[in-house]
């Protein structure tokens, strides 16, 4: 997989390429290691070596918001004696590479190159990334990232005053409980969204903390006093404020969802919230957890939410919302937020249609996609759900709470679109949030499960089995397009490469891919003769039972799988997840007479596009006249599968090959030749 990814960008497998420079920095042993029969001393550097090494320098630092890269810069910060080894390579042609060994990534070999999106010339971009060969998995190690400091617990109140214009301000005060499983600092990074400035900064119960955080930077460093031992824990105090609400008509957008509060450089630390929100009265605010408390002053309303235990993000919205809440037996109450004044905006000034009964309509979707979430999945801990609309063309999902687009409160597509957006949002409480994934690479039981739900919600609802195939179809469109080229779906968001900014790779290959592979699943574990889907809801029920609360990975995954059909599903993971190759498949025909009436069915599947090793069970119905169809599900592998099945009773008047969409595959129906 590694290697087909850097022949996305190199052309080959291997590299090896001339050089006319190389950057070292590292906090190992190379030093010593070059000083043995080599002598260095200090001299001025040459304005020529000073350029190139500031050129090279870019690839890692920002000089306008004097920022680093936090895990050399820690290194180097501390006086660190680890691992960290960094390369910048120049080559004599092309981009440069930068071959990296970082401790503090459980993938800590990787190595980069220039990244070619525009606007971004200087980002640097992964071509291929793994674990140490001599290090394997540490077990405890359920992320991307290890050794870092932590925020575990967050006390926040958070000042959102209309501030005259039309605008909404916003600054907080947080107390961030700092801990760590390994000894860290004293300097430690955090990340904190770009347009907010640190005001203040101390300790808890002490004195003034030492932090800092550059103009525009995405980094908050604090300096701990000490190094930090494992167990320990510091309380910050921070407080901070800034550009961080934007005004679009009369929607409000929240420029980072997530990092308006320091959080950890994961972005996915686990960590409980007691979030305190003041706001004028004209503004509905929403936030993750429980609301607990609500009081009023004049004309400033305070809200504060609690989450029950740790959870991955914490977010919030406000605007000037309607609020619609329906309360129906079986599912906690779900509360809609709506603009309504922006839409009519957006009617009066643009002339956009708009459906009647926006905020039914989302949030009947909202209340009966839990429903089926939690028939088919098994109950959700959440004790009131929140929807709010968001300005932008995607969603959002956390504990309690999903932001959906504008676009789907302002009208409902007629192909099952918009039931699959607001499913989706809502299948994340389950997937994602309820089983959250081990790491990038599992990406797709997050992202593909959502959206695979959002389908089987829509098909449920909609009562229509065509439109649900109809955007398996399309799927199917998108993937074979890009076929091999994006990588496997446990490649998780590295598929996407600034080689193709013009396509969306990610979408298509953990999201809808992703989708198409449990859709697979489905129809592989659909009983043909009662179409009981007894075994695939067992498998989904138990892998949430199982990994509630924790992280899963696909392995994980796979072994729940294996619990429900009692048999190896390596074949279909390798295949579908760690594999690239799409079948096609070249089918023909023949039905002869046998005696009583009865009916020989040969099938030849000529298998293309794949290796030869490649194997699925493909659904064949038999449509045999007044209204009775045979179903079977043939084995098909090897170049050509010569198949006869069970003798018919009737004639077949039809013969549907990978009927029900049981495989991601192109058929094409060919002549029978002897
Ligand atoms: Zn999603």
């Amino acid at each position: 997989i590694e290697q087909a990814r850097l022949a996305r960008y190199e052309k080959q497998t291997a590299l090896e390429a001339p050089f006319t420079d190389v950057l070292l920095l590292f906090a190992d042993t190379t030093l010593a290691e070059l000083r043995a029969g080599r002598t260095f001393r200090t001299e001025q550097a040459p304005d020529e070596v000073r350029d190139r090494v500031r050129d090279a320098l870019k690839f890692l630092s920002d000089e306008d918001s004097q920022s680093f890269d936090p895990d050399l810069m820690g290194a180097l910060l501390n006086g660190e004696t680890t691992d960290l080894f960094y390369a910048h390579v120049r080559r004599q042609n092309g981009d440069p590479l930068m071959f990296m060994l970082n401790p503090h990534e459980a993938e800590a070999v990787s190595l980069s190159t220039k990244s070619s999106r525009r606007g971004y010339s200087r980002d640097r971009e992964v071509l291929a990334q793994f674990p140490r060969a001599a290090r394997p998995r540490d077990a405890q190690v359920t992320g991307e990232r290890i050794d870092a400091a932590e925020i575990r617990r967050y006390v926040m109140n958070i000042a959102l005053p209309a501030s005259g214009i039309g605008e909404i301000a916003f600054s907080a005060t947080a107390r961030l409980d700092i801990t760590a499983s390994t000894p860290v600092g004293p300097w430690v990074a955090f990340a904190l969204f770009e347009k907010l400035k640190v005001d203040s900064a101390r300790w808890d119960g002490g004195g003034a903390a030492t932090v800092f955080k550059g103009k525009d930077g995405e980094l908050l460093w604090v300096h701990l006093g000490t190094r930090m031992q494992p167990g320990e824990t510091r309380t910050l105090v921070v407080s901070y404020h800034g550009d961080l609400i934007d005004r679009d008509i009369d929607f409000f957008r929240i420029k980072s969802s997530v990092a308006w509060y320091p959080l950890s450089l994961e972005y996915r630390a686990l960590a409980v919230f007691d979030l305190t929100f003041t706001t004028s009265d004209a503004y509905l605010v929403a936030s993750v957890g429980e609301r607990v408390d609500s009081s009023r002053n004049g004309r400033m309303v305070t809200s504060r939410w609690l989450t029950p235990g740790p959870i991955r993000n914490a977010s919030f919205n406000l605007g000037l919302f309607k609020d619609y809440t329906v309360r129906e037996a079986g599912i906690p109450p779900v509360t809609v937020m709506i603009s309504e004044e922006a839409h009519k905006k957006l009617v009066r000034q643009y002339g956009l249609a708009q459906q009647r009964k926006m905020r039914e309509t989302v949030a009947g979707d909202v209340s009966k996609s839990l429903h089926f979430f939690q028939k088919v999945y098994g109950p959700t801990q959440v004790k009131h759900f929140y929807a709010t609309e968001i300005p932008d063309d995607h969603g959002e999902a956390f504990p309690g709470m999903i932001h959906l687009s504008w676009a789907t409160f302002q009208k409902t597509d007629d192909q099952g679109g918009d039931e699959i957006f607001r499913g989706h949002e809502v299948a994340h409480q389950w997937w994602g949030i309820g089983v959250d994934y081990m790491t990038y690479h599992d990406r797709w039981l997050s992202e593909g499960f959502s959206t695979f739900s959002g389908l089987w919600y829509m098909q449920t609802i909609r009562k229509s089995n065509d439109k649900y195939f109809g955007q398996l179809r399309d799927y199917r469109a998108s993937i074979f397009q890009r076929r091999e080229i994006p990588g496997p779906i446990s490649l998780g968001h590295r598929v996407r490469s600034s080689k193709d900014t013009d396509v969306d790779d990610y979408s298509t290959i953990v999201y809808k891919k992703g989708a198409w592979a449990v859709h697979m699943l489905r129809i592989l574990m659909l009983d043909l003769k009662s179409m009981s889907e007894d075994r695939f809801t067992g498998t989904m029920q138990d892998f949430y039972q199982s990994y509630q609360g924790k992280r899963a990975s696909t392995a994980d995954f796979r072994r729940v799988v294996e619990r429900h059909t009692g048999t190896d599903m390596g074949w279909f993971f390798d295949q579908w997840i760690y594999g690239t190759a799409l079948p096609t498949y070249k089918v023909a025909y023949k039905v002869d007479p046998l005696d009583g009436g009865q009916h020989r069915v040969r099938l030849r599947v000529q298998q293309e596009g794949v290796p030869d090793g490649f194997m699925m069970y493909v659904p064949v119905t038999l449509d045999l006249g007044k209204d009775r169809v045979a179903r079977v599900r043939v084995k098909v592998t090897g170049p050509v599968s010569e198949l006869t099945l069970p003798p018919m009773p009737a004639e077949p008047k039809a013969v549907r090959f990978n009927d029900l969409e049981g495989v991601l595959a192109e058929v094409k129906m060919v002549d029978w030749r002897n």
